[in-house]
């Protein structure tokens, strides 16, 4: 099929244009949601650092990463320096601490596969976890917020996509299909791949930001504002990178032996990762390293059988923005 023939051929693709642009606007968090973030970081802090002076609140996830929805529950990591601390008896004090104060809902839950508090604090109306000390995932907020800070054409671009994945309920890795932050992996990927690139890759260029986090060395440029207009040599709009997105993953990506990467702004090979057979549940079946922790593939909780529903929600949402005349309503349909 030539799949150029919608931007070539019709005269909508502008008008395509504003009906994504306007649902990106109509899903950025206003100010006063963040202001009510800080309020309810602020009371969290003045109970943490009581108990545990030394102790640091982080926010991290989408409320951090500029790629979180209007009414988003709020992921916050307590830092405690100790590395061998019971998890668990932290949060459980933690959780004491706080039912004493004007929250609601408090509870632990120390048997996730992320230990958590959970809470609901009425005078904001936010919802909150707080996890403890994992801090790779405050930094890999800072990652995705520095890239996103180069172009605005990820955000919009991961915005629609995320919008598309939660409508399409594609959006739920307890049921094997893909998190927000693989799907936020992706966008920045493809960007990369563009020619010529929207994205450089940052942890490929002289790093200025570093930081040893669980033996993991982390290291990438963060000098973002250095890179104002990286990508203004590529003219491509909002429309045309979502048909291409959805395009790559429905017919050209080599599910059988590619990874994307975002710490290398290239494919490599499953083979050079050593991840071509499943092992215990990874089995790889679409592959998307982690910047930091390049052996975890976040692809991991996809199985046979959501590998199917995902390919075929790439196929339909491709087929969409080829033929439909109005792409926007089919497009995130709810399943
Ligand atoms: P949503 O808007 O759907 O809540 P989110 O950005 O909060 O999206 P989640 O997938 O809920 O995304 O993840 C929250 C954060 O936890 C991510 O931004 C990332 O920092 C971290 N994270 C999630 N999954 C992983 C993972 N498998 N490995 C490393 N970090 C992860
Ligand atoms: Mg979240």
């Amino acid at each position: 099929r030539n799949y150029r023939s919608r931007t070539e051929c019709r005269g909508d693709i502008q008008r395509l244009n504003s009906s994504f642009l306007a649902i990106y606007e109509s899903l950025i968090p206003p100010e006063e949601e963040k202001e009510k973030q800080k309020q309810l970081m602020a009371l969290l802090d003045k109970h943490v650092t009581k108990e545990w002076p030394g102790a640091k609140l982080f926010l991290y996830g989408s409320c951090a990463n500029s790629f979180g929805f209007r009414k988003s529950d709020i992921d916050v990591c307590l830092a405690i320096g100790d590395a061998d601390i019971d998890k668990a008896e932290i949060l459980l004090k933690l959780a004491d601490i706080l039912k004493s104060d004007n929250l609601e809902n408090v509870q632990a839950l120390t048997r996730a596969r992320v230990p958590i508090v959970k809470l609901m604090d009425p005078t904001t109306g936010i919802s909150c976890d707080i996890c403890v000390n994992n801090l790779l995932a405050v930094i890999n907020t800072k990652l995705l917020r520095d890239y996103s800070k180069i172009d605005v054409r990820l955000r919009q671009l991961a915005f629609i996509i995320k919008h598309w994945a939660k409508s399409r309920g594609v959006n739920e890795t307890y049921q094997g299909t893909l998190s927000s932050y693989a799907y936020v992996l992706m966008c920045i990927h493809f960007l990369q791949m563009r020619t010529p690139s929207i994205l450089p890759c940052l942890q490929e260029m002289e790093a200025t930001y570093k930081i040893n986090v669980d033996n993991v060395e982390c290291c990438y440029f963060d000098q973002v504002d250095k890179l104002e207009g990286f990508g203004s040599r590529n003219g491509e709009s909002i429309a045309q990178l979502v048909w291409a997105f959805f395009n790559y993953w429905a017919h050209s990506h080599d599910y059988a032996n590619d990874v994307i990467s975002i710490r290398s702004g290239s494919l490599v090979s499953k083979r050079a990762k050593d991840w071509t057979r499943r092992i215990g549940n990874d089995r790889h079946l679409i592959c998307i390293e982690d910047p930091f922790e390049v052996s975890h593939d976040l692809g991991r909780v996809v199985d046979k059988r959501s590998i199917r529903v995902l390919r075929e929600e790439f196929e339909r949402a491709a087929e969409i923005m080829q033929y439909d005349p109005n792409p926007c309503v089919k497009l995130f349909e709810p399943y």
